[in-house]
């Protein structure tokens, strides 16, 4: 028996995860098996606060502290598909909020820097990540909407929040070929927009719509 197996049997929500896989992911469109295989991967109950375990493979985002989400499943996975990735790339995600973004995405690629602008966010992701295993996922407090420079070019970057526009620090730290998919719009409603770098030129597609909480910062909202 694999070490891999062992563990797995001994977690309840397994088949829960599984079927959200199924019918949540594969159902409506979720192609990369990569991705597929992280999301059978990661324990999202864990990264839910305790008194909504039970929903953790629930079809909605859940609140977490501060009041903030973590996203619905089917989010994670589309937007996760969206950056293409292979598994060398360095990724830079803006929003940790739970951690569970960055979960999945330290599945898929090298490494990935996280930025959180809230202090206790922050910390309380840091200890789910190092709780599950996690080694290559760093959590940064910091303003999201300038980037993370000092680690820059990346080959991906997500933004996890609401955002009224892309802020031109993110497409400056994109490395030639590199994707950043960020929900662009009013607070209510946004467009989850994907923008390629090719060279010094950009390539923008709209994906569909979609509702997060705000982006807040010196390129985001105000407050
Ligand atoms: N990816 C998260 C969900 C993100 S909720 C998960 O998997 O659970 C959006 C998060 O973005 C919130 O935690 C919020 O505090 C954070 N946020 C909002 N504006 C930000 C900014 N300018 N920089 C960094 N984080 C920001």
């Amino acid at each position: 028996m694999t070490a891999k197996r062992g563990k797995d049997e001994g977690d309840p929500y397994l088949e829960l995860r599984l079927s959200m896989v199924e019918r949540q992911l594969e159902a409506r469109g979720i192609k990369d098996r990569r991705v597929l295989e992280a999301m059978r991967d990661v324990p999202r109950h864990l990264f839910v606060l305790p008194a909504y375990r039970e929903r953790a493979y629930e079809d909605c985002p859940l609140p977490i502290d501060e009041r903030q989400t973590i996203s619905q499943p089917y989010m994670v996975a589309w937007m996760t598909e969206l950056l293409c990735l292979k598994g060398d790339e360095t990724v830079l995600e803006i929003g940790t909020g739970s951690g569970y973004q960055a979960a999945v995405l330290s599945k898929l690629a090298r490494f990935v820097y996280t930025v959180e602008r809230i202090p206790a966010l922050a910390e309380s992701a840091r200890e789910r990540l190092r709780d599950v295993g996690i080694t290559n996922v760093e959590v940064v407090v910091s303003d999201g909407t300038e980037g993370l420079p000092e680690h820059a070019p990346y080959e991906g970057i997500i933004v996890t929040a609401g955002s009224p526009s892309v802020p031109p620090l993110l497409v400056e730290q994109l490395g030639d070929r590199g994707r950043l998919v960020i929900p662009v719009g009013s607070s209510g409603v946004q467009m989850l927009t994907v923008i390629e770098k090719r060279g010094d030129r950009t390539i923008t597609s709209e994906e569909g719509s979609c509702v997060f909480v705000p982006l807040v910062g010196k390129y985001g909202w105000e407050r």
